[in-house]
């Protein structure tokens, strides 16, 4: 089904209020793993995002400088099989703290040694937010493949023993009602884990890439409109106040990158004003008033 809303209902628009946050995507939709729920359809053989090199992030961020970007987000893809992610680290670092979304599978004691040097040079913090589908190893691997929860576990425990306690990430799979039981059983796993500052973060599905091939599509009736915003403040929307970069332009938010109807534009200026919500996964996002942020 094509998600966009193309019925005579108006749609709503989002201003963009300011620009607070610059998310950038230096994995590209290249990944070592290839989840059954990845809403972008990331994998070893998806080059419809390249990874954006250091030059890439440079321009981009020096750009960010004059409009008040007040902290930064890197996501994929993987980041750490961008081949430059650790000099990209250190120049994001040199503008602002900086969150780095990862599966957690590559990071080895060397790694989380050297994002431990990198972090002791900044006066930004680095935070790095690893995602995992169950506490328990076979439910995980069901989704995000073989020996994965072994690697991202070890991945967790390398950053927490370098000092960067990780924020683990978890697509809500339960109904709801379970979610006090279910992020307690998740934070128990992390203490046990030895992490020292265990803390979570639950997004909702979004119905889009091989999430909706696996599970469904937005029904024809997902979609917002004036009225969903009667009672809700638009602008607590993320795309208020943020913007993805990418290696082929700056698109609305780090959900809608392999929607070419996101891309707003070549440079940040560019995307400097409203945008119109016309998309079905917009209908996630006002129904669960989630953000990708920590
Ligand atoms: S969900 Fe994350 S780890 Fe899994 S394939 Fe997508 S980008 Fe890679
Ligand atoms: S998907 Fe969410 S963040 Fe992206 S444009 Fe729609 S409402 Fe905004």
């Amino acid at each position: 089904m094509d998600a966009i809303n193309k019925t005579t209902v108006k749609v709503p628009e989002v201003p963009l209020t300011r620009l607070e946050t610059l998310w950038m995507q230096v994995g590209g939709t290249l990944c070592n793993l290839q989840c059954t729920h990845c809403f972008i359809s990331c994998g070893p053989q998806n080059y419809n995002h390249e990874m954006m090199t250091l030059a890439q992030v440079r321009e981009y961020l020096e750009e960010s400088k004059g409009l008040g970007v007040k902290d930064y987000y890197i996501t994929g893809g993987e980041v750490f099989i961008n081949p430059e992610i650790f000099e990209i680290l250190e120049a994001i670092l040199e503008y602002g703290p900086l969150d780095a979304l990862t599966n957690g599978t590559l990071i080895t004691k060397e790694k989380a040694q050297r994002l431990k040097e990198i972090q002791s040079r900044s006066a930004h913090r680095l935070q790095f937010r690893v995602s995992m589908e169950s506490f328990d190893e076979e439910e995980n691997n069901k989704i995000r493949g073989k020996d994965t929860y072994r690697k991202a576990v070890e991945g967790i425990r390398h950053l927490s023993e370098a000092g960067l306690s990780p924020i683990l990430t978890i697509t809500r799979n339960w109904d709801e009602a379970n979610d006090a039981e279910m992020e307690k059983k998740f934070l128990d796993f992390l203490k046990a884990n030895d992490v020292p500052e265990p803390r979570i973060k639950v997004l909702p599905g979004f119905l889009l890439g091989r999430l909706a091939e696996n599970i469904r599509n937005y029904d024809e009736d997902e979609h917002v409109t004036e009225k969903c915003f009667e009672s809700y403040d638009i602008t607590n929307l993320q795309c208020a106040t943020s913007r993805m970069a990418t290696g082929k332009g700056v698109y609305v938010c780090p959900i809608l990158v392999e929607h070419d109807e996101a891309r707003m534009g070549t440079t940040i200026k560019d995307t400097l004003h409203s945008f119109p919500l016309a998309h079905s996964a917009c209908y996630t996002c006002r129904v669960t008033g989630m953000t990708c942020k920590s």
